[in-house]
């Protein structure tokens, strides 16, 4: 007969029973599935407690882990950064809408500049997705549309900068402004010597008759009279259309302005040359298009025929306008023979 006790001295988890023979005690031997149960049993019972502690907690009582508690509080937290971060982003947006504006409205337009396309001022950053690398970590897409909105915030601070340089640049010429752009009749106002025989807007075709928009002003005078150029500036084009304007003279004053002298009877001045304000530019002539001697005249404004009347004042007397005239060919003279030169030319003879 065996007996088998547990020994409160001996270790807990070993068993003993006592040999009848040596009347020893000795340590029971188990077999290899019994020392395996007792452990896995115990594993499975507590994994399905901690599930059950787990759905209890969760479902039942709807409390959260501290860990998911922690990662939500700091999400909300980053949300609420992200939040404010954008409204600041509204506000410079806004007040950079504001400078670009004023820009396009006035800067850029006293000065006689286009206006910078909407497609290039808002310009974002095309080809290859940039902002890939934030698709994963960004699953509400928050953190993608603030950096493409800082992107397209940073380009355009970036191209106002450029317009303000621009600007800044054409403003430096402010002064030269005033004698660049067309402020005097092309002719001598003489009224003994012209008459305005056609001035801008629909009027009927000289030639075919068809109501047509006529975007200049004509002078009719005799051939051979001087024609003077209206603003200071660069001769752009000289050309001849038989069927068109005839002998005509392209001059770009910069700030926006051109201004066309056409059907001239000659030409006194090439392609490139710069040229004041008063100097002659050739004679009226009768070449091209032409119904009759005259001198077609036009005002053009970033690249738009507007009406000329607006940029002279026939009010002035032809002796007046002589003397600007001969003011402008003695100033020309002076620049050509300043007195160092006149005195070299001195020497040499
Ligand atoms: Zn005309």
């Amino acid at each position: 007969m065996k007996f088998c006790l547990y020994l409160p001295d001996m270790s807990i988890d070993k068993k003993y029973v006592i040999n009848q023979r040596t009347l020893l005690y000795e340590v029971k031997k188990r077999s290899r599935a019994s020392r395996l149960f007792k452990p896995m049993a115990f594993f499975a019972v507590s994994l399905v407690m901690a599930v059950a502690y787990f759905w209890i907690y969760a479902s039942v009582l709807g409390l959260e882990l501290p860990k998911t508690a922690l990662l939500k509080k700091k999400n909300a937290e980053w949300c609420s950064k992200m939040e404010v971060l954008n409204r600041q982003l509204d506000g410079y947006e806004e007040a950079l809408a504001a400078l670009q504006m004023r820009d396009d409205d006035i800067y850029r337009s006293i000065f006689g500049m286009n206006e910078i396309p909407a497609e290039v001022r808002n310009a974002g950053f095309g080809g290859v997705n940039r902002y890939a690398h934030l698709d994963g970590a960004d699953p509400d897409g928050l953190l993608k549309s603030t950096a493409i909105r800082l992107d397209v915030l940073t380009k355009r601070t970036c191209v106002q900068s450029r317009s303000f340089d621009e600007v800044a640049l054409l403003s430096k010429r402010a002064g030269d402004m005033a004698s660049c752009i067309p402020a005097i009749p092309p002719v001598n106002p003489d009224p003994a010597k012209f008459r305005l025989s056609s001035s801008f807007g629909y009027r009927k075709d000289p030639i075919h008759g068809r109501t047509t928009m006529h975007r200049g002003v004509d002078f009719a005078m005799k051939p051979g009279n001087p024609v003077y150029a209206t603003g200071d500036g660069v001769v752009e084009s000289v050309k001849f259309e038989f069927f068109g304007y005839g002998n005509q003279v392209v001059i770009d004053h910069g700030f926006g302005y051109k201004t066309r002298y056409a059907h001239l009877k000659a030409v006194g001045v090439v392609e490139g040359m710069k040229i004041k304000r008063g100097e002659c530019v050739g004679q009226s002539g009768n070449s091209g298009k032409s119904s009759g001697p005259h001198l077609h005249y036009e005002v053009i404004y970033k690249g738009n025929q507007i009406n000329p009347a607006n940029y002279y004042d026939l009010s002035i007397t032809p002796e007046e306008y002589a003397t600007m005239v001969q003011n402008t060919a003695d100033a020309s003279k002076n620049i050509t023979l300043h007195p160092s030169h006149q005195r070299r030319e001195r020497k040499r003879s």
